[in-house]
């Protein structure tokens, strides 16, 4: 049968796709319905007919999942931040897990033999909800001219007015208001990413969940923000506030942050504990949004590494040296590698807060600063962790871990596909996979974090 646009089509969704899409076939013929979860049947709408797929619009659940669930956010079907809401929080983990398994037996071409082996348990949150210790709010105006603040709609850049995130601190809706406020007392003007016009972008803040500290860092397309001590005046007042700063971001770009930050109040970074070690941040550096399942995910990382305290360690993507410096208490050196000069910056005052002496840390990428160091230095590892963005590791990086040989390898990915393709490398070069964790580290979203461990053929 031949779909066409407008079509009205019955569905029972058996599967969810990547982007947690509900699917549903009939034929054979599967259709993609956003916003419809596993286990529902539902009368949907073609959108889009495509060759041997089509798109569909949710118009009504007819009979609903037993996996459904009330979402929290009233603007969950909009938002471009929570795909599954909808999706009660275990099913959630199933979901996801199985996402990890099949792009490891798609993409990674391992068998599902060796996964019911190697795979444990997906790690999920007891509280699914207000995890998030980062955000970042884009400021705009709306068809009246108002001023709003909100998330970005579903592959768009429209603004949702949304001050409540269910993801989100409470405080996160005192700071936008206190910003959308001194914004029309004072005439500043919002952004407007067509025009290039306009002066605020983004609103970044976050909170260190163990020190309750609070940074903010606001984004603007100029150098100064006009009437920058009212603003300041008014967020320092809230509990926790400590680090108040402006970035320049003149670009006509889809990248949030611009290079160039100035503190206007405060200090130029905040602090947070995670399993007893204190970390200062900046508003440049990553830090891992979700600091519950941050730990549990970085206790799995050093587990897998399986130190005994003698083992020379190579962290790859190291940030502001989260993990470098969990497995230096454990090993005898610790080398972390990263791009982002302030991260590196945070990253030596960490390991001179915490009074940690084995850990060193260079700047440059992976790809460059590894291979150099090993033709040039002849340094070795026992260890190598890496933790690459979603774009997953270079192949020269990869290569140069190959040739390195340390015994063990461990992989912590945010995205399966590019985790499963690496991997897939590392298994034609002497490598074998012998443990692999989920960790939820974003409930609510299609996201889902991994962790695996390869070791080296040769020393078993
Ligand atoms: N392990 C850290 C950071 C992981 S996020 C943590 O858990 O906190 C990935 C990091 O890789 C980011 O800090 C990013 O700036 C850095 N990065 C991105 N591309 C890189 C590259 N080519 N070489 C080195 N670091 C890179």
């Amino acid at each position: 049968m031949e779909y066409r646009k407008d079509d009205i089509v019955m569905l029972c969704i058996d599967d969810m796709g990547v982007d947690g899409e509900g699917i549903g076939k009939i034929d054979g013929f599967p259709f993609f319905v956003k916003d419809a979860v596993v286990g529902d049947r539902v009368e949907a709408k073609v959108v889009k007919v495509k060759r041997g797929y089509a798109y569909a619009r949710l118009m009504r659940v007819i009979e609903p999942s037993p996996n459904r669930t009330e979402p929290k956010c009233p603007y969950h079907r909009q938002c471009g931040g929570c795909q599954i809401q909808a999706l009660d929080y275990t099913a959630q983990l199933a979901y996801k897990e199985n996402k990890v398994r099949n792009n490891l037996i798609r993409i990674g071409g391992f068998s599902g033999e060796l996964l019911d082996q190697v795979m444990e348990p997906v790690v999920g949150m007891e509280e699914p909800f207000y995890y998030r210790n980062k955000a970042q709010f884009p400021i705009g105006v709306d068809r009246e001219g108002r001023l709003v603040t909100g998330f970005y709609a579903g592959r768009t850049h429209s603004i949702i007015p949304n001050t409540d995130c269910a993801l989100g601190v409470k405080e996160n809706r005192v700071i936008l208001e206190i910003l959308l406020d001194y914004m029309k007392k004072y005439a500043v003007t919002a952004y407007n990413e067509k025009t290039g016009e306009g002066l605020v972008r983004h609103i970044l803040i976050r909170k260190g969940f163990a020190s309750g500290e609070l940074m903010v860092c606001v984004v603007i397309n100029g150098d100064r923000l006009p009437q920058e001590d009212r603003l300041v005046d008014a967020l320092s007042t809230v509990k926790g506030m400590t680090s108040i700063s402006v970035n320049v971001n003149k670009e006509n770009t889809n990248v949030i942050m611009g290079k160039k930050c100035r503190t206007i109040w405060g200090q130029d970074t905040i602090s947070d504990v995670l399993s007893g070690i204190t970390f200062s941040i900046s508003p440049l550096s990553f830090y891992q949004v979700n600091p519950v399942q941050t730990e549990k995910l970085y206790g799995i990382a050093l587990d897998y590494a399986g130190l005994t305290g003698t083992e020379t360690v190579w962290d790859l993507y190291c940030g502001i040296g989260t993990i470098s410096l969990f497995m230096a208490k454990r090993a005898r050196q610790v080398y972390g590698v990263e791009v982002v000069e302030q991260a590196i910056r945070d990253a030596r005052s960490n390991a001179e807060r915490n009074g940690i002496a084995n850990a060193a840390f260079y700047v440059g990428k992976a790809e460059e600063v590894l291979p150099k160091l090993y033709e040039e230095a002849g340094i070795c590892a026992d260890v190598i962790c890496v933790d690459p963005p979603r774009k997953g590791c270079d192949e020269t990086c990869l290569e140069t871990i190959v040739k390195m040989a340390p015994r063990r390898i461990v992989y912590v990915s945010c995205d399966s596909a590019t985790l499963a393709r690496d991997l897939k490398y590392l298994c034609a070069h002497g490598y074998e996979l012998r443990r692999v964790r989920a960790v939820d580290m974003f409930p609510q979203t299609v996201s889902v974090e991994t962790v695996c461990l390869l070791s080296n053929l040769r020393m078993g």
